[in-house]
């Protein structure tokens, strides 16, 4: 990987400008397939001889360069891009888990993700156990002999908690078994967990990374730092009846997984990601430095006023002082803390459902990450299908807005909420 760092890679990874017609801006291949040499080319391509493109939903030119790009600002070894986040940690878990095999996982997690594990995989025989992650050793104390992953986000979405990824990946290596971050949160612009031990890096594109609420995308980054062979992992050492039995371990070494992902993974559950968003996205990777800088500032400064209002109870921002995540978040994330700001309000449910319905340059909807600022009560939304038990391990309480503060100047934000607040009932104020 090259030596440059993190801008310079935004800007620059992955793209030979001599190999791509002088285009300085990366172009978007818009081939469903490629035209092999000869016959003998095709085979070799087949049987992984040699490496090159066959099919867009394995791999295309132009996604390839924003894998270059995400596995060197991540400080992994390659990566591999997909549909969207969802589908990226979907194929990471298909391709890495066999039914009667078990995760377990923070019990803070998106919500989509804590569907997938909690009712769809065990369908498959999948079974996760959640755990409180502020407590590292819950990790280690869940292990079981059939547990094959373990699965945080570094800054969960949206109980805003830092992990200790330190802590934590040292329960997995005592298990021996693969440590997976999702990193959509933090951002690479903020924390990369491969320096605090992850093996692999999972990222939802469609958020930070592209950044304007355009196009979907997720990621899938390999650190090349996991041991496949120690015995846990037969898929890996013995010969794959599903790639004419190839053993990934001794064909491709450190990059085992990330490759298994691709051929087996995007072949068999095709969740390639269109070369337009992968375009799309590598416009918005290029910024994404300065705007997760900014994007902080005003989540940070947004966050105090908030403690300042009569309004609101409670507020959670991983850079308040106040904050029970501070001492983690000044060891995991100095630069910044990102967007997310979630806080709670006098006359709980319906009060926080009023401010959602009266801002006007907060839009109300369920996504992170837009330079626009957004916002949600996840108790009457995206977390509605969850009953309370969930929702409070999710950390998603009644009285529970979000924000995703976006770059819009900090005192237009701080009057449009002040407007909102103006609507709630006076009689819960007093
Ligand atoms: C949005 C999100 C996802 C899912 O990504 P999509 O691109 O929407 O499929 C996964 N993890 C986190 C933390 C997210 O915020």
């Amino acid at each position: 990987m090259s030596d440059h760092k993190f801008s310079t890679n935004a800007l620059h990874a992955g793209h030979d400008t001599t190999l791509n017609g002088g285009t300085r801006a990366v172009p978007i291949y818009q081939s469903t397939a490629y035209v092999f040499n000869n016959s003998d080319h095709a085979a070799n391509l087949f049987g992984l001889a040699e490496f090159g493109n066959i099919y867009t939903r394995i791999n295309n030119p132009t996604n390839d360069i924003l894998e270059q790009r995400l596995a060197a600002i991540e400080g992994g070894v390659a990566a591999l891009v997909t549909a969207s986040g969802t589908a990226a940690i979907a194929t990471t878990l298909m391709v890495l888990l066999k039914s009667g095999d078990h995760i377990v996982a923070s019990n803070s997690l998106y919500g989509g993700t804590y569907n997938l594990l909690s009712v769809t995989l065990p369908r498959l025989g999948i079974t996760t156990t959640f755990v409180d992650p502020s407590d590292p050793s819950n990790f280690g104390k869940a292990v079981k002999e059939n547990t094959r992953a373990i699965f945080v986000e570094s800054l969960g979405n949206p109980k805003l908690d830092v992990l200790d990824l330190k802590a934590i990946s040292s329960e997995a290596k005592s298990a021996k078994i693969p440590f997976l971050v999702d990193n959509t949160v933090a951002t690479p612009a903020l924390l990369n967990p491969i320096e605090h031990g992850a093996n692999i890096v999972i990222h939802s594109l469609t958020k930070y990374i592209n950044g304007n609420g355009t196009a979907l995308g997720g990621a899938i980054i390999d650190a090349g730092n996991f041991d496949w062979a120690n015995g846990k992992f037969p898929e890996f050492t013995e010969p794959s009846a599903g790639y004419h039995g190839l053993v990934y371990h001794e064909a491709v070494g450190p990059i085992a997984f990330i490759i298994k992902a691709r051929i087996e993974g995007l072949r068999d559950f095709g969740a390639a990601l269109s070369p337009f968003n992968a375009f799309q996205i590598i416009q918005g990777l290029e910024t994404l430095e300065i705007r997760v800088k900014k994007h902080s500032e005003n989540a940070l400064a947004l966050a105090k006023w908030l403690e300042t209002r009569s309004e609101v109870t409670w507020v959670n921002y991983p850079g308040l002082a106040s904050s029970r995540f501070k001492a983690q978040s000044d060891a995991y994330l100095p630069k910044g803390q990102s967007g997310i700001v979630t806080f709670g309000v006098k006359g709980g449910f319906e009060s926080a459902k009023k401010i959602a319905d009266n801002t006007k340059l907060f839009s109300l909807l369920a996504n992170i990450g837009d330079s626009k600022s957004l916002i949600i009560h996840p108790a009457s939304t995206t977390h509605q299908q969850l009953d309370d038990a969930a929702q409070e391990s999710t950390g998603v309480t009644k009285d529970l807005i979000r924000l995703s503060v976006g770059l819009e100047d900090l005192e237009d934000l701080k009057s449009d909420l002040e407007n909102a607040f103006a609507t709630i009932d006076k009689s819960v104020l007093a």
